[in-house]
């Protein structure tokens, strides 16, 4: 069965032709699944019996499971979904006065093993389908009934390790005869592989791109991070630039604060003199406390120091504040937890 939430509006397109059916039959199809939220293909009114009874016999619409629903008092929803082979993956929806924003998963694990990072407990499974990351949003609006306006690729996984499939999400999900989340209310956010940062330039839907930096230097980052011995600081900073100079948008540079580690007024220092001249930000993330690890979170006053002196050399930064930890959503422990049970 094809689940036809993995197909881009072209590729629905194609798979129509290629069945005898229409083009228009696609966007028929489209209007269905994200404007009228049909879970069947029966009630699809408009479609020919003959094309229902075909869709009806080769595809699916598939939600996921849902293994566990936490919330919390800030507006904050963590989903654990089961797929289809049995793997957990997570999803979290956050409340913002902006909007809804849906934190979604691109692989099952991650194997890029960040130090501090509880996704990378476990080791990749494998990549999640188009189909499955866009599940994440349908199944999300379906069980609370909303509609999400604002959408990261910050789950587990890294999306340029899946970069396919992602791509593929985001044209999904921004299209405008479908959900028409816009461009610039997705972001996708890498730990630096520098060969997909250029590739991503060149497609013709983007969204966001966040670059997840947490260390200002070669020697550090390569501690808390291993994907930079494959691919250092000059390399992301030069892949950067590039990216800003064929798509004009500016970039994100995530920093996670680490009490002791990475959290200094130098650090900071070193932080402005590296990404000095780029279009971009810094946004400061507080660490979400993982059990397995020994690091702490950076307390607000520290916090608001390094973001005053990145500030005052001249660079945009803003400070996270943190959601959902009372019900672990912060980054990759209800999965891990609900595995060791
Ligand atoms: N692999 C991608 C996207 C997933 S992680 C990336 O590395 O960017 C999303 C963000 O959460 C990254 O910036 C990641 O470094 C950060 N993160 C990981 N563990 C965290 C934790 N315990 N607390 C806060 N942020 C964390």
């Amino acid at each position: 069965m094809i689940n036809l939430y993995g197909f881009t509006l072209e590729e629905m397109q194609s798979f129509l032709i290629t069945n005898s059916y229409k083009k228009f039959n696609a966007s028929q199809l489209f209007d269905w699944l994200y404007v009228k939220k049909a879970k069947s293909f029966q009630e699809m009114s408009n479609l020919s019996k003959e094309l229902r009874a075909f869709l009806d016999e080769a595809c699916a619409i598939d939600l996921l499971k849902v293994q566990q629903h936490q919330h919390s008092a800030d507006g904050t929803h963590k989903f654990l979904f089961e797929l289809y082979d049995g793997y957990a993956i997570e999803t979290v929806l956050m409340t913002h006065d902006y909007g809804l924003s849906l934190c979604v998963s691109s692989q099952v694990g991650c194997n890029m093993g960040c130090s501090f990072c509880a996704s990378g407990l476990k080791k990749k499974n494998r990549n999640l389908t188009s189909a499955e990351m866009v599940s994440q949003v349908m199944t999300v609006e379906d069980v609370i009934g909303v509609k999400i306006t604002h959408l990261v690729v910050m789950g587990t996984g890294e999306p340029f390790d899946n970069y396919d499939n992602v791509i593929r999400f985001v044209k999904i999900v921004n299209d405008a005869k479908g959900l028409a989340i816009g461009q610039r209310h997705i972001t996708v956010s890498t730990c630096g592989i520098v060969p997909m940062i250029i590739a991503y330039a060149d497609e013709p839907v983007r969204s966001n791109l966040a670059v997840s930096l947490h260390a200002p230097n070669d020697e550090l980052r390569n501690r808390l991070m291993p994907i930079n011995k494959r691919y250092p600081l000059k390399d992301i900073i030069a892949a950067c630039e590039s990216y800003f100079e064929k798509t004009s948008r500016r970039i994100t540079f995530e920093y996670l604060l680490l009490s002791g580690v990475n959290d200094t007024l130098a650090h900071a220092d070193q932080l402005s003199d590296l990404i000095r001249g780029l279009n971009a930000y810094v946004n400061l993330i507080p660490y979400n406390r993982v059990a397995e690890f020994q690091y702490e979170q950076t307390d607000m006053g520290k916090a608001m120091q390094f973001y005053d002196r990145l500030t005052k050399r001249g660079i945009t930064a803003t400070l996270r504040k943190e959601q959902g930890s009372d019900i672990d959503a912060a980054c990759g422990q209800l999965r891990f937890k609900h595995e060791e049970k």
